[in-house]
């Protein structure tokens, strides 16, 4: 046999109804009649058995590549859903949900740091050149983020033109020249808008010890956000870190 041609699941049948045709088509007895019919019929039925049996297989086959085509299209679904449920669609970082989960999740095993960014006179862009270039740039400032943060480091959008930056394991020393050269890429970034003027993002910065919460984190690089508004904009402000402790 051809190796490629597939064993027939019905040979031993075949065999058998070569026999029974043989023995069918003898001419020697004088029972050849009653012979003949019982033959006849047990070829009619048999062939009848192989011809069922044959579509039964064909169709199992058939349902058994489409109950594989509809397993591998739901797990595609699945990961769809999922990146969706955990993106933010304008930018494709992580959303505010996603954001918080990751950073509950690294403060049960360990410290880290958290950027927490705001675009200045944002609505300036919106009211003067109208939203889309707005989105043009809030897509300008995320790529600056990707740019420079380190590997390890999760970017997020947690608010229409506020985004956070999660630096696992660090301290403000690693952590603050990281947002500082965030901050400088922003500003030396060619965004071309109508007006030739440049973009702004100012900066909090806390750190936080293993046991504490996003809201910790959030809620002191806020504040430290908000100094850096009131001082100015365009500049990093650091919250005094805070070591949580956990409840006695
Ligand atoms: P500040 O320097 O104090 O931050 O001033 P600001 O003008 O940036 O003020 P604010 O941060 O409150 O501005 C937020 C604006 O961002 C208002 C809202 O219309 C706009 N915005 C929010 N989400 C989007 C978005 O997805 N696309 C665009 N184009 N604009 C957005
Ligand atoms: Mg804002
Ligand atoms: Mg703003």
């Amino acid at each position: 046999m051809d190796a490629a041609t597939p064993p027939d699941l019905f040979e031993a049948e075949n065999q058998t109804l070569l026999v029974a045709r043989s023995a069918y088509q003898r001419h020697d007895g004088l029972e050849e009649a009653p012979c003949r019919q019982a033959l006849g019929d047990l070829l009619v039925a048999y062939e009848r058995l192989l011809r069922e049996t044959r579509r039964l297989v064909r169709r199992s086959d058939r349902a058994e590549l489409d109950m594989n085509q509809l397993n591998l299209r739901l797990q595609d679904l699945a990961a769809q859903l999922e990146y969706r449920a955990n993106h933010d669609p304008l930018t494709g970082v992580l959303n505010r949900a996603a954001i918080i989960e990751r950073v509950n999740q690294q403060l049960r095993s360990g410290g880290l740091a958290l950027i927490v960014l705001d675009i200045d006179h944002f609505k300036r862009i919106n009211d003067s050149f109208g939203h889309p270039v707005g989105d043009r740039v809030i897509l300008g400032v995320v790529a600056c983020l990707q740019a420079v943060v380190p590997p390890t480091a999760q970017v997020g959008r947690v608010g229409g033109e506020e985004f956070t930056v999660v630096l696992p394991g660090q301290g403000h020393d690693t952590a603050m020249p990281v947002a500082e050269a965030l901050r400088q890429a922003i500003e030396s970034h060619r965004f071309d808008l109508p007006d030739g003027s440049g973009i702004t993002a100012s900066f909090g910065l806390s750190c936080l010890a293993q046991g504490g919460t996003f809201d910790n984190a959030y809620g002191l690089a806020d504040e430290a956000l908000y100094v850096a508004k009131r001082g100015g904009r365009n500049r990093v402000s650091l919250a005094p870190c805070s070591r949580h402790l956990p409840a006695a």
